[in-house]
């Protein structure tokens, strides 16, 4: 049963690219009544099956190979139904019997995939579409020839029509957008570089600089005019898309949600863009007639390292004009900004935002290093380190559904990092370090594991926080889910996860992790891309792991990496030391556990102290962790005892420490009269009395510590 289960989940993991329960995809109806589809492909590498309903009501069910065409529809076909997971990959070949049934205007309706192409404003920028027919096969509308012969055919996406469950329109809408020329993510990150790279052309000194910021300035107001268009016209650009779907009005309406903050993302990565060019052009006009060297100095943070010295104007400007060229054939009329706009999106073979590194990461304790020859004889990647924090978020994850096996709450997660590939070997080297949950519209039913579409969004902002902070290029390294009770294997379906996980531009960095959660040492097996592209499977792997091994190095780590500036040691004014309680370090976690027990309690014993004792030579320091009423934690032992009283009267501590002494280490007493923390060391199992051993500050003091963390 639990079997059956599994795989049921693991079929609607896919969900994660917000598919719903249940594999059958609705029915697909090609919108266009004058187009015949007379061939349909598999574009999977798995068979399916589809089902063909023809106008004369008659229907014919088609087994098709990996890679199968079929092409003897032969009459009109007015729709179909998929037995496969992502239907939008397929293709239908439309072919048409007479040069009258393929009109100009039909072919274009066609090309655009599902819906816009209405108005061609500027502002509509975003809503226009590139399908890839026009990309592979640019033939020109003007130019179609009278009859379309079987050696040039056109590949039309397929179009859906009528109601789809809410994650499958996300996931359309997310497809639909990264064959936007506005508002695709690699467009996104090309402009990016591409401004990276002026400024680094800038740096190095180009030959015309004069024309050159001109063309920038060009550029930066193109850009601006283009943001401000899309922005006003997403409302529109929204109702445009939806208006294919015949889906209830309060669907649309949380749809319309979602979707706006999508854009709202996509467009902020923009306006960052354009405030990056912005800087670089001011910095210039306020170096003009000086030396260039302040500039140089300015904008040298900026770019990024390793970029040639590239005569970027000059090919811009013969790129430019052949995209003018090619463009004012496909559609009527190129505005100037279209046109000037093509100066910064260009196609590039990285997409590279920050500088790759793993430099504090090869060293560093904290980090777990595994090589994959251990697990695997062929990977693309040839070691990971894992953060420790970050495995202690996947275990506490379980840990979580383990206590409550009736509704687990999460099933999976993904994981941020860094990577770094060797160009020599051709191997890359991955950092697992931030994990990152689900949203609330996951749904983790009997039958259905969805990650629903909020994750997406919080990867994204989660990775623009990372890159920004530490200026360093992070993404998606891993993914992890469970399989529980039936042992690690990698099903196909995770195999079609992994694949759409994948980075665009170098493909074989991604990792996963499968652990059986009801096995007793929580068995966890790696996987990897081979260096030829497919995934390692269950027979690959030489060995599995143990998440519960993986947490209790995390654990110990975690103690050896401890660092005191990220602790307040209460101790640290005492006149006097003891040996056994040199310092008390609290955690920022722990100044807020204790806070809020403030609130809730007023007197007595209020909680126990968690946290581990780190020796430096034979003086104990004492890191605190937590404060809670469990006497037990997993990560941590009892150190101290916490206590509100009134004042602080060392009668009443004594009492309330009475049964824990041999355990702990201190008290920490709260007087409620005058907010005051005072850290009471035990010294020979002794409460000391003589205060100039203890430690005094205001819980207020306290507080606002932790928030200048912050
Ligand atoms: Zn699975």
């Amino acid at each position: 049963m639990r079997r059956i289960e599994h795989i049921l989940r693991c079929i609607c993991f896919v969900a994660l690219f917000a598919m719903g329960a249940g594999a059958l995809a609705q029915p697909v109806v090609t919108k266009d009544g004058n187009g015949f589809a007379t061939s349909v492909k598999n574009p999977y590498d798995y068979a399916i099956t589809i089902k063909l309903f023809f106008d004369d009501g008659t229907q014919r069910s088609v087994d098709l190979q990996p890679g199968e065409t079929y092409d003897n529809i032969g009459q009109n076909c007015k729709s179909m139904t998929c037995n496969c997971q992502d239907w939008s990959k397929g293709t239908i070949y439309r072919r048409a019997a007479t040069a009258q049934s393929v009109t100009h205007d039909n072919v274009k309706r066609e090309d655009n995939g599902s819906t816009q192409e209405t108005s061609k404003t500027d502002a509509d920028e975003g809503s226009r579409v590139e399908p890839k027919s026009v990309r592979e096969a640019p033939k020109k509308s003007e130019e179609l020839p009278p009859l379309i012969t079987e050696t040039n055919i056109e590949t039309v996406p397929v179009e859906y029509v009528g109601w789809r469950n809410k994650p499958t329109i996300m996931h359309d809408f997310e497809d639909f957008l990264e064959r936007t020329s506005y508002y695709s993510l690699e467009k996104i990150q090309q402009e990016r570089q591409d401004i990276d790279e002026s400024i680094n052309n800038l740096q190095n000194g180009i030959a015309d600089s004069k024309k050159y910021i001109e063309a920038l300035r060009l550029v930066k107001a193109t850009m601006a005019s283009n943001l401000d268009g899309n922005r006003e016209n997403k409302d529109k650009f929204i109702d445009d898309f939806l208006g294919q779907y015949t889906n209830s009005d309060s669907d649309k309406t949380s749809l319309r949600e979602e979707m706006s903050a999508q854009l709202d993302e996509r467009l902020a990565q923009h306006e960052e863009n354009l405030r990056v060019l912005d800087e670089t052009l001011t910095a210039w006009e306020a170096s003009q007639g000086k030396t260039n060297w302040p500039l140089i100095a300015l904008i040298a943070g900026l770019v990024t390292a390793g970029i040639g010295l590239v005569f970027w104007y000059a090919k811009a400007k013969k790129k430019n004009a052949k995209r003018v060229k090619n463009r004012s054939n496909a559609y009527q009329g190129v505005s100037a900004q279209e046109a000037s706009s093509a100066i910064v999106v260009r196609r590039k073979t990285t997409s590279i935002l920050k500088k790759q590194s793993l430099e504090n990461v090869v060293d560093n304790p904290a980090y777990m290093k595994i090589d994959c020859a251990e697990f695997c004889q062929q990977s693309a990647v040839r070691r990971i380190y894992i953060k420790n924090t970050c495995i202690k978020d996947i275990y506490n994850m379980y840990a979580e559904d383990l206590r409550n096996p009736e509704n687990p709450k999460e099933d999976g997660c993904m994981v941020l990092g860094r990577w770094v590939h060797d160009k020599e070997n051709d191997e890359y080297y991955v950092s697992l370090e931030d994990v990152v949950m689900p949203g609330d519209d996951a749904v983790f039913a009997e039958q259905e594991l969805n990650f629903g579409g909020k994750i997406k969004l919080k990867v994204s902002e989660r990775l623009r926080k990372l890159r920004r902070e530490t200026d360093l290029q992070y993404d998606m390294t891993c993914w992890v889910h469970s399989h529980p009770g039936l042992k690690v294997f990698f099903s196909n379906q995770d195999t079609s996860v992994h694949m759409q996980l994948r980075h665009p531009t170098h493909p074989r960095f991604l990792t996963a992790l499968v652990v059986d959660i009801l096995t007793p040492q929580q068995e966890l097996g790696i996987f990897t891309f081979k260096p030829d592209g497919t995934i390692n499977s269950h027979n690959d792997m030489l060995r599995t792991y143990s998440l519960e091994e993986f947490y209790k190095w995390a654990i110990e780590s975690e103690r050896n990496t401890f660092k005191r500036e990220d602790h307040y040691n209460t101790l640290a004014l005492a006149r006097q030391h003891g040996d056994d309680c040199n310092g008390v370090h609290l955690s920022n976690g722990a100044i807020i556990d204790m806070s809020q027990i403030v609130v809730e309690r007023s007197s007595g014993n209020a909680g126990i102290v968690h946290g581990f004792i780190q020796r430096e030579g034979k003086c104990a320091e004492i890191a605190v962790t937590k404060i809670c009423q469990e006497e037990s934690v997993p990560d941590s032992e009892p150190v101290g005892c916490f206590i509100i009283a009134q004042y602080c009267s060392i009668p009443t501590v004594r009492r309330a420490i009475e049964p824990y002494i041999g355990k702990i280490r201190f008290a920490l007493v709260y007087s409620a009269a005058d907010g005051m923390v005072t850290t009471i060391p035990i010294l020979n199992n002794e409460l000391v009395t003589d205060e100039s051993y203890y430690g005094e500050q205001t819980l207020e003091d306290l507080k606002i510590w932790t928030r200048r963390r912050r």
